[in-house]
C-alpha cells in the first residue's frame, strides 16, 4: 500500500460555526476561515490547513444528512474519516480488496469504488480502523480531472 499522504481528515459537528471558533481560538486557524455550503452533498463546512493537513468541520444541513445520521449512531460528534493520498488508486483498491477489504457507496455521489471528484478519485472503504472511516484519493496531477464535478 504506497499511502503518500494525509489529503484530509473531515470531523462530524453539529454546529460548524461554533467548532470553528474552538479552532481559531485554541488553535489559531486564520479568523479570515468561513463556513462553506456544499449544495450538492447538503453539507456545510470550514476547510482549512492546520500542521500541514487539511481539516473539514463538517455539518450536515439536514436533520439525518451523512454526517448528523453518524452523530446520531455513535452518540458524539468525532473524526469521522481520513482521507490518505495514494499514488495509484485502482492499485490501492485491489491491493485492500485482496487483504478482505469491502468498498463502500459514496453518499455524495452514490458510486462505488474510485470515482472522479473535485480534487482527484476517490473512493471508500467499508472497513474501519479502530472506529475511523477511510478514503483513498488519487490526487489529480497537472492537465487530469478536466471532466470533474462540482464541489463535494
Ligand atoms: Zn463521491
Amino acid at each position: 500500500m504506497d499511502v503518500t499522504q494525509i489529503k484530509h481528515m473531515t470531523f462530524a459537528v453539529r454546529d460548524a460555526e461554533k467548532s470553528l471558533k474552538a479552532y481559531k481560538r485554541l488553535l489559531g486557524v486564520p479568523q479570515a476561515t468561513k463556513i462553506q455550503e456544499f449544495a450538492k452533498s447538503r453539507n456545510k463546512a470550514a476547510v482549512f490547513d492546520l500542521g500541514g493537513i487539511e481539516f473539514q468541520i463538517t455539518e450536515s444541513m439536514d436533520p439525518d444528512g451523512r454526517f448528523a445520521a453518524w452523530i446520531d449512531q455513535r452518540g458524539h460528534e468525532g473524526l469521522h474519516h481520513i482521507c490518505f493520498a495514494v499514488e495509484d488508486i485502482d492499485a490501492a483498491l485491489a491491493e485492500a480488496q485482496a487483504n478482505g477489504a469491502t468498498l463502500k457507496e459514496c453518499s455524495a455521489c452514490k458510486v462505488t469504488g474510485s470515482h472522479v471528484h473535485p480534487e482527484g478519485w476517490v473512493a471508500f472503504l467499508q472497513d474501519e480502523v479502530s472506529g475511523i472511516e477511510i478514503e483513498f484519493m488519487q490526487v489529480y496531477k497537472e492537465g487530469e480531472g478536466g471532466d470533474r464535478p462540482q464541489g463535494v
